[in-house]
């Protein structure tokens, strides 16, 4: 029987917010499919368990609401697994490793050390990891519900730099030429998908999907695919 939100035992609901390239973007012979070593990941996770995926964009910073309101069954999202976030979701086992890097315009040579960050005005994604640590450095943080936003922003010489996770920056690079990415010491971020703590089954079909794919060489495929 069909609920009314659309959602049915043979149907898995995969939370997103598809401006994160190359773990989830819009594209395709199309333009409007939904791609990327996430995407591809979570489908896995639906045929492992025999279900139809479905897909669900919204705001990054609407994902884990979304989830404990029971209208998404999981977030696969380059989300970082955090002891805050840990409070309210199960995290699978991490399936990458990422860190924060600082994008610039390439004229801008004021930076050498996090120390150089203080006081800069930063754009961010809103709810981010780098929203959270922007704030450490600044009280200038302006956070915009996209990635791809926050990079214009910086290109219209809004904000001093963009705090961003290291492989969608690499990735916004070959479309701005006038951008550099500079790596400075920041932690290591691991991204896990998140699952309500009330679903234990599905964490656990989860994290057996992703130990496959490691051993089976699928991962692999999928970093060579994506990772660029
Ligand atoms: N990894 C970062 C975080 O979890 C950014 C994720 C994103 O913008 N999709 O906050």
């Amino acid at each position: 029987l069909l609920s009314g939100c659309g959602k049915s035992d043979d149907v898995l609901v995969l939370g997103t917010n598809a401006s994160f390239p190359p773990f989830e973007y819009v594209g395709g012979a199309s333009g409007n499919e939904f791609k990327g070593f996430d995407i591809d990941i979570a489908r896995q996770i639906a045929s492992d368990s025999g279900k139809t995926l479905k897909i669900q964009n919204m705001k990054f910073d609407s994902l884990i609401m979304a989830l404990n309101a029971g209208r998404i069954d999981f977030i696969a999202a380059g989300m970082t697994i955090t002891p805050e976030r840990q409070a309210s979701v199960n995290f699978s086992t991490p399936y990458y490793e990422a860190t924060q890097v600082v994008i610039t315009k390439k004229s801008d040579t004021s930076i050498h050390s996090i120390t150089d960050l203080r006081g800069k005005h930063f754009a961010v994604q809103l709810g981010s990891t780098a929203d959270i640590m922007a704030k450490k450095y600044t009280d200038k943080v302006t956070a915009f519900n996209s990635g791809f936003e926050a990079i214009m922003e910086l290109n219209n010489g809004k904000v001093d730099l963009v705090l961003f996770d290291s492989q969608p920056a690499a990735n916004f690079m070959r479309k701005n030429p006038d951008l550099k990415i500079q790596s400075l010491p920041f932690a290591a971020e691991f991204y896990g998908l998140a699952v309500a703590k009330k679903n234990p089954q599905l964490l656990q079909q989860i994290n057996t999907t992703l130990a496959n794919i490691k051993t089976n060489g699928q991962y692999d495929t999928l970093i060579a695919k994506y990772m660029k």
